[in-house]
């Protein structure tokens, strides 16, 4: 491949998580190596069950199965950001993937898991032709700035709103 651009997902309306996911499956569909870094999950997504069927689209979690405080995260989140990061970085270094998709990382920035400046240098060293996806709520604008792909989903309507509780196979 030649030069890899960086993907945002954001916005309040739904399908930014699975809209890097079906990015990650057309590249690995390519040949493409691809791994996906999910920061504040702990939880066991439909999803993983399903790229686990693939050879070259890999994931890891770092998060746990709870709702992680804005005001008042607890050290574990922070330490689990932490350590998502790490991997992100150490996968990049190793220049392995073609694509790393950094699922939820704009809502742990936003949530001062991890700082925008570590996230900026991040993605200043992003090998050549590294495909990088970033996902998640309250991008922040400095990030938008900086990639190259953007997409805000809207919410128009979402069933949460009529109060239907999240299903299986379709929100998790
Ligand atoms: P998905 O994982 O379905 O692609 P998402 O990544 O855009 O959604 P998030 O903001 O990460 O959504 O929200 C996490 C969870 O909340 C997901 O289970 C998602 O289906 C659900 N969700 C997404 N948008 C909304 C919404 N507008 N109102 C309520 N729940 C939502
Ligand atoms: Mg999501």
């Amino acid at each position: 491949m030649d030069k890899g651009f960086i993907h945002v997902y954001t916005g309040p309306g739904k399908g930014k998580t699975t809209a890097a996911i079906g990015l990650g499956l057309r590249a690995a569909g390519a040949g493409l190596k691809v791994h996906m870094i999910q920061f504040m999950k702990g939880r066991r997504y439909s999803e993983l069950d399903a790229l686990e069927k693939l050879n070259n689209f890999t994931f890891s979690q770092h998060g746990r199965d709870e709702f992680v405080s804005k005001e008042k995260p607890e050290q574990i989140d922070i330490d689990l950001a932490k350590e998502g990061f790490e991997c992100a970085k150490s996968l990049m270094n190793r220049k392995k993937y073609d694509m790393i998709i950094l699922d939820e990382i704009n809502v742990a920035v936003d949530f001062k898991l991890i700082s925008v400046e570590h996230l900026i240098k991040l993605i200043e060293k992003k090998p050549e032709n590294l495909e990088l996806v970033l996902t998640g709520r309250y991008a922040n604008s400095e990030i938008v700035r900086i990639a190259d792909v953007v997409t805000e989903m809207l919410e128009i309507k979402h069933p949460y709103q009529q109060g239907v509780e999240a299903r299986k196979g379709i929100d998790y």
